[in-house]
């Protein structure tokens, strides 16, 4: 099961959390405040692979794998 980290936007806490792919966007409570009011954050370990985070790339630009233009033919 894929560990996902949250953030708090009440307190400004970061924490994880172990659920299963489908449930990685249901609503999940601060552990520090108990507050509701958090989002998912990117992972750790997506951001140490990456280096840089380029919003919405999957769109416009190559993926690493493919050579740029289109990830439509490299299935990533
Ligand atoms: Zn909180």
């Amino acid at each position: 099961m894929p560990i996902y980290e949250y953030i708090c936007t009440a307190c400004d806490t970061r924490f994880e959390a172990l659920r299963s792919f489908s449930k990685a966007d249901d609503l999940i409570s601060c552990e520090q405040c108990q507050s509701e009011e958090t989002q998912r954050a990117v992972s750790a370990a997506f951001a140490h692979s990456g280096g840089r985070v380029v919003a919405g790339s999957s769109a416009s630009t190559g993926c690493g794998t493919c050579s740029g233009g289109s990830c439509s033919s490299c299935g990533v």
